[in-house]
């Protein structure tokens, strides 16, 4: 056993490799976070143009249903920096038979909260939109304790029409396969309500609104909360420093050299964690190895708000899946956002399924001509290259995270976006509590 004045070592300083030091720290206990990269913050990264577009890499605002973003951010001292998205421009489009539809007024995020305005949007067809308002009569499934895809959650409770209306609002953050995307990991919430309430529609009526702002960023970017976290931690922090191999009671880095901890936090995705237990922990990297990544990417452009002949009071449009693009969405940034572009500017991101670098600009460039009626070419062009870097949450996930934590003795442990949730409050808690998991060990 590794003795007590050893550090904890924590792996990765994306989120959820930040967050776990900052738990350590609040704790009083020595650390060491090692980074591969040149900075702090893996997906979470923004960067300010010399004429002034914010330029975020990956997300760009987190939800504050899930607290442990916001709550770090204000013990960051953040406060005073976050923005919400912008209600003056609040309309968003859907992107249906190849038009731009408005959408239904009074949802909860899909679930509509009356009948009416719901049937009256035209969202779907009159036939789909019954069958989806019949959900409160559909019987709940028993609880067997089997997982079940959202495709077949949602088909089974709204109808096979309602996917295109669910699916690019509910499965977004995980650009993920609708037929092969866990509910158990992903939508606990929704089993949990069905079970309670016997419906979605009636669960989210009887439920009150969340009071406040639903989604907050901040207003230098996402990169204020790695950044502000990282001001802030005063323990052993290296970047460009790889580990290369997870040891028992310690970490072999990629120069060779060997660092001992009392405990190891691996804050690293699964494609990058695997590897790195190969050697020590054969079992659990064989574990790791089965979960599998999908690929985005979101691609920015930054024009004059004159090349733009279109009503910029939006925040975009989400794509419905029997449209057969690659496009999944388009974010008028600067209009969701304040300070994403500079005065009589515009900041778009066009979001795709797999698509590579070359082909992705042409298309893009294609659909905001198409459908937001932008003329040439762009100021600015950022690809943000996300090819295998989205966890794939498929069925019976929970089972394979346990299975692996379980391959792992207490002191070690493998957290972060690849395992119990991508969005960034997920991965702040995932950080959090491993921290607080292997100090209880110890
Ligand atoms: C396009 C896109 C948009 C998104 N939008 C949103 C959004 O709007 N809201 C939201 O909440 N979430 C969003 N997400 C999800 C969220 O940003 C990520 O899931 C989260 O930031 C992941 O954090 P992480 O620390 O687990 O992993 P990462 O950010 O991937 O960090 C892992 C870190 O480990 C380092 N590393 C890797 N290997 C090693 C090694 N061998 N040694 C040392 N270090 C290593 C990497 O360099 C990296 O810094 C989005 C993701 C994408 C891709």
């Amino acid at each position: 056993m590794p003795g007590a004045d050893l550090p904890v070592i924590v792996v990765g300083g994306g989120m959820t490799g930040l967050s776990a030091a900052w738990e350590l720290q609040q704790q009083g206990v020595p650390y060491v976070l090692l980074e591969a990269g040149d900075y702090l913050g893996g997906k979470v990264h923004s960067e300010l143009t010399e004429d002034g577009f914010l330029i975020e890499r990956a997300a760009d605002a987190f939800i504050n249903g899930k607290p442990h973003a916001l709550q770090l951010a204000r013990e960051v001292g953040l406060e005073a920096e976050e923005i919400h998205p912008r209600t003056e421009s609040r309309r968003l489009y859907f992107l249906r038979g190849r038009r731009l539809l408005d959408f239904p007024p009074n949802l909860k995020m899909f679930v509509p909260m009356d009948d009416e305005s719901f049937r009256q949007s035209g969202i779907l067809s009159p036939a789909g939109t019954e069958r989806f308002l019949q959900e409160v009569n559909v019987p709940p499934k028993p609880d067997d304790g089997q997982d079940e895809s959202l495709a077949g959650f949602m088909r089974r409770r709204f109808g096979e029409e309602a996917l295109d209306f669910i699916v690019p609002m509910a499965a977004g953050i995980y650009v993920a396969n609708p037929e092969e995307l866990s509910m158990q990991a992903s939508f606990p919430q929704f089993l949990a309500m069905e079970r309670r309430y016997g419906s979605l529609i009636a669960g989210s009526r009887a439920t009150p609104r969340a009071t406040g702002p639903i989604f907050t960023s901040f207003r230098g970017g996402m990169r204020a909360l790695p950044d502000a976290v990282a001001a802030r931690l005063t323990g052993d922090v290296r970047l460009n420093t790889p580990v290369s191999r997870v040891l028992d009671g310690g970490v072999r880095l990629g120069s060779g050299e060997e660092l001992r901890g009392r405990a190891v936090i691996s804050a690293v995705p699964a494609w990058y964690a695997a590897p790195m237990f190969n050697g020590s922990f054969p079992d659990a990297a064989r574990r790791m190895a089965q979960f599998r990544a999908n690929s985005s990417a979101a691609v920015t452009f930054a024009y004059r708000a004159d090349q733009v002949d279109f009503d910029l009071n939006t925040h975009g449009l989400l794509v419905a899946p029997s449209e057969g693009l690659p496009m999944t969405a388009i974010t008028v940034h600067s209009s969701k956002l304040a300070g994403r572009a500079p005065e009589g500017h515009v900041l778009m991101r066009v979001f795709f399924k797999a698509t590579e670098p070359g082909v992705a600009r042409k298309l893009a460039q294609l659909y905001l001509h198409e459908f937001l009626n932008v003329q040439g070419e762009p100021l600015h062009y950022h690809y943000g290259d996300w090819r295998g870097k989205n966890p794939a949450y498929e069925l019976g996930h929970l089972g394979r995270v346990a299975g692996m934590q379980a391959s792992l003795p207490a002191t070690v442990r493998a957290v972060g976006c690849s395992f119990t949730g991508v969005g960034v409050p997920d991965c702040v808690n995932a950080g959090r509590t491993a921290a607080r998991e292997v100090l209880a060990a110890l």
